[in-house]
């Protein structure tokens, strides 16, 4: 699981959470250390990514892997601040598997990305 969010608050709730449940997260801060990290880190199950981040946006990243035969169809979250909800359709239209506006619940987040990644288990109440 790869997490790239520019307030590392954030990234740390969402890792915390993700790793009282099956998966192991790599946290990353821009948009270019994202795609670095889905380099060297090629058993990445799925990516959550903050929209806007410096050096490349989400939705830029998003863009990028749908380029890449590698990534063309790893499953894909767009984080969002409230307000950025108009970025929802060019989301969608890179393919995005779901688009979550902050603040969302991390039970939430959780239930989702077990449905997305088919993890094995019940869903956590
Ligand atoms: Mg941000």
């Amino acid at each position: 699981m790869l997490v790239a969010d520019d307030e590392p608050h954030i990234g740390r709730i969402i890792q915390t959470k993700l790793e009282l449940g099956p998966f192991r997260v790599t946290l990353v801060y821009d948009g270019g250390e994202a795609l670095r990290a889905l380099e060297q880190y090629p058993d990445i199950e799925l990516v959550l990514l903050d929209l806007m981040m410096p050096v490349k946006t989400g939705l830029e990243v998003l863009a990028a892997m749908r380029a890449d035969a590698r990534w063309a169809t790893l499953p894909c979250v767009i984080l969002t601040a409230a307000g950025q909800d108009q970025r929802f359709d060019e989301a969608m239209r890179l393919g995005a598997a779901d688009f979550m506006t902050k603040p969302f619940s991390p039970k939430r987040l959780l239930a989702r990305v077990m449905e997305l990644t088919g993890a094995a288990g019940s869903t956590p109440e």
